[in-house]
């Protein structure tokens, strides 16, 4: 797989920029292959789903080529539904976050077609919309495409299933033939390539080719989740499964950084590793990975190609790959060298459609389960613990403690079974506890990774500086000052990060301290 970074292209700062503040690491495969085509101005045909970066891959080239000063539609996107016009806009509109002046309008049935029109009056230069709408607004002469220069029929197969190929026709018969035309479909069915034929010229055909790829001995499953659940469903299974080393991969930079934030809050050792990070850094990071200081890396798919650690017990997609080929590099990370693997897939609405191309790509069963229920987890454990106990009963002498229970028994008229029952349920509260008290460890400070980021009710309006917080905090806690992260001073109090390694030793010595005089309380801050 090679890779393309998004600066290597003669691409606009601002949206490098964007694409940075995304988090993409590198282009998709169907980026890598259909930016540069589109760069040159050339119509394309792209084979490509939902989920593998398309909406970017044309949405780049389009914000390329946009005049900003120009007040007048110069895209348009054919989409088959509103939900995905309305997606469609948004993702563009993170891509011209940095662009100000480019205006980025979804129109489709059942909104109001005044305030559409209101919108297009404003200047719009890129349009999202379903062709019904869009010839509406033509019929009303309320949309005007004398300065379109690229037309994009995205999910083309869709919008011919749904009966929209009269009105694709009319609207591109209605738009300058110099236009650059590109039409972007999972299928490539015969009318699809007559529409190609008709409307393009010479198109360059886009599909992202793969080599046959065997996938090793690996049970996979996946799971139906929602977002804002799957920080919650990760943890379920670390805590049932208990692997000893997992990699768990995000598709994006910023996806690593929020997860590892969020497994730490959670108590477990996580590190990530990708792409920004200094190759001394990662370097580090892949050695406590290897000796088992840390259980669970998390990674970008790029920066997870130079790992070579045979035996890693599970892989999670955190986020589904964006490309089948990943899939297979992805969980060939386990069940290396002979031993056994798993593999666990979390799916977010559509994105079952992604993983029915993998499945068939790969031949791979990956059978859906149920999300772990508490219960579940807890019924893992306890088998965890019954198999450790054969071990005892078969391994050690046990008369001692025998001899114990029993007189136990006797003395509260109990039965063994009480008592084993008890036990069960201490060693059970006992794992629960740990995993509390490490959650309760200052938790999500919104603090940046391996910080915690602490509350002082001190601020600028008490003449209080930056200096005489760093003063303070190093004097007292005796950390060198350079440890000390970010301070953000605002009017009445001030925001500091400490390292999340010595937050309670800071804490414990800013205990009924003076800063200038004032007495002050510092106390770990909530999440921004
Ligand atoms: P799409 O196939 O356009 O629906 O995109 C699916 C998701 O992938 C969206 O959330 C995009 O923001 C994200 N995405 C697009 N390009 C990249 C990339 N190069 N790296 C990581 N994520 C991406």
């Amino acid at each position: 797989m090679e890779t393309i970074q998004f600066n290597e292209l003669n691409i606009r700062p601002e949206i490098i920029k964007a694409v940075a503040h995304m988090g993409f690491e590198a282009m998709s495969p169907i980026q890598a292959k259909a930016i540069p085509v589109a760069l040159e101005g050339k119509d394309i045909i792209g084979q490509a789903q939902t989920g593998t970066g398309k909406t970017a891959a044309f949405g780049i080239p389009v914000l390329q080529k946009v005049n900003p000063k120009l007040k007048k539609p110069q895209a348009i996107v054919l989409c088959p539904t509103r939900e995905l016009a309305i997606q469609v806009a948004d993702e563009i509109r993170k891509l011209a976050k940095y662009l100000p002046s480019v205006k980025i309008l979804p129109i489709y049935g059942g909104q109001e077609i005044s305030k559409q029109i209101r919108s297009l009056k404003a200047g719009v230069q890129v349009i999202i919309g379903t062709p019904g709408r869009i010839m509406d607004h033509m019929r009303r002469k309320t949309v005007k495409f004398d300065n379109i220069e690229t037309v994009i029929l995205d999910e083309a197969d869709e919008m011919l299933d749904m009966g929209f190929r009269e009105d694709i026709e009319t609207i591109l018969r209605d738009i300058n033939e110099e236009r650059q035309t590109m039409l972007f479909s999972a299928t490539m069915p015969k009318p699809i390539m007559e529409l190609a034929r008709m409307y393009q010229k010479n198109p360059e055909i886009i599909r992202v080719v793969r080599k046959e790829l065997t996938v090793p001995n690996i049970t996979q499953y996946y799971y139906e989740v929602r977002p804002k659940n799957k920080g919650e469903v990760l943890s379920r299974l670390l805590d049932m499964y208990d692997p000893k080393l997992s990699v768990v991969f995000c598709n994006t930079k910023k996806g690593v950084d929020e997860l590892v934030a969020d497994l730490k809050g959670r108590g477990y050792f996580a590190e990530g590793l990708h792409g920004d990070m200094k190759q001394t850094m990662r370097d580090r990071v892949m050695n406590r990975f290897r000796s088992g200081k840390t259980d669970i890396l998390v990674a970008t798919d790029v920066a997870a190609r130079g790992i070579d650690v045979d035996d890693v017990d599970a892989v999670f997609n955190y986020d589904l790959p964006q490309d089948e080929e990943y899939y297979v590099h992805r969980i060939g990370r386990t069940g290396r060298a002979g031993k056994s693997g798993m593999a666990f897939t979390f799916v977010v609405g559509k994105e079952v459609y992604k993983l029915r191309d993998i499945r068939r790509y790969c031949k791979a069963k990956i059978k859906a389960q149920p999300i772990p229920s508490l219960n579940d987890v807890t019924e893992t454990r306890v088998e965890k613990i019954f198999d450790r106990l054969d071990q005892y009963i078969e391994g050690q002498d046990l008369d001692r403690y025998i001899d114990m229970v029993e007189s136990f028994v006797n003395e509260k008229d109990y039965t063994a079974m009480d008592v084993a029952a008890a036990f069960l349920a201490e060693i059970l509260k006992n794992v629960q506890g740990k995993e509390q008290a490490s959650q309760d460890d200052f938790g999500d400070t919104g603090a940046e990774e391996g910080m915690v980021r602490l509350f002082i009710n001190i601020g600028k309006k008490q003449g209080i500086r930056p200096g005489n917080i760093l003063g303070a905090i190093a004097g007292e806690s005796g950390i060198p000052g350079d440890l000390v992260g970010t301070i953000d001073m605002y009017d009445k109090y001030t925001f500091v990060e400490v390292p999340r390694e010595v937050a309670s030793d800071v804490l414990a010595a800013m205990k009924n301290v003076k800063i200038k005089g004032k007495s002050v309380n510092v106390e770990p801050a909530n999440r921004k």
